[in-house]
């Protein structure tokens, strides 16, 4: 097992990391779930901050401070609305968001990174799939960082996410 990955249980908005990753909407404006919580706690500057982003395409990332958060920085990531039936290429898109996550973090040399599972909430992303797309990319990003931490808000979630890890043979 890779000990530079951790699955952890817990609030994402609580993380001592130089970043955590948003599972925001294509608007940037704060919503519900993970991203309400994000913008509730950074406060009403990173409202502002996200107006002047001009928006984020599904797959895509973009960086702000993170204000009052304890994290240095929050990246924005949309993920695919899985319920949508006429997307195509849900998995490929969600990939881009750990693949685009990852490439704007070590831009600007952020080696601590935390994780929510991004779309599993309200875009509803199956969590297996969750597991195996984010986990094979935290193993196809590991060396650069110090620490990737995959945080789970839901014991279900967690299950998954474990039993996945512990399935693969290194
Ligand atoms: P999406 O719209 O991308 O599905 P959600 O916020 O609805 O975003 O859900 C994404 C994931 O974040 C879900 O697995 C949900 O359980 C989880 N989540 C919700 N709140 C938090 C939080 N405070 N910390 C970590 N994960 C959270």
């Amino acid at each position: 097992m890779n000990k530079k990955i951790e699955i952890i249980k817990g609030d994402i908005i609580e993380f001592d990391v130089d970043v955590i990753v948003n599972a925001a909407n294509n608007y940037l404006i704060g919503g519900s779930g993970v991203d309400g919580a994000i913008h509730f706690k950074a406060g009403k500057e990173l409202d502002i901050a996200c107006q002047k982003l001009n928006g984020c395409m599904t797959g895509e990332a973009k960086i702000t401070p993170g204000f009052n958060l304890k994290a240095k920085y929050i990246i924005h990531t949309v993920a695919p609305k899985w319920y949508d039936t006429k997307l195509e290429n849900k998995e490929e898109l969600l990939r881009n968001c750990y693949i685009n996550s990852y490439k704007v973090a070590k831009e600007n040399n952020l080696k601590t990174i935390a994780f929510p599972c991004l779309g599993a909430g309200v875009y509803m992303v199956p969590i297996d799939i969750s597991a195996k797309i984010t986990i094979n990319e935290a193993l196809n990003n590991i060396d650069f960082f110090d620490k990737i931490i995959l945080v789970c808000f839901k014991d279900d979630d967690y299950k998954c996410y474990n039993e996945y890890f512990n399935n693969l043979k290194f």
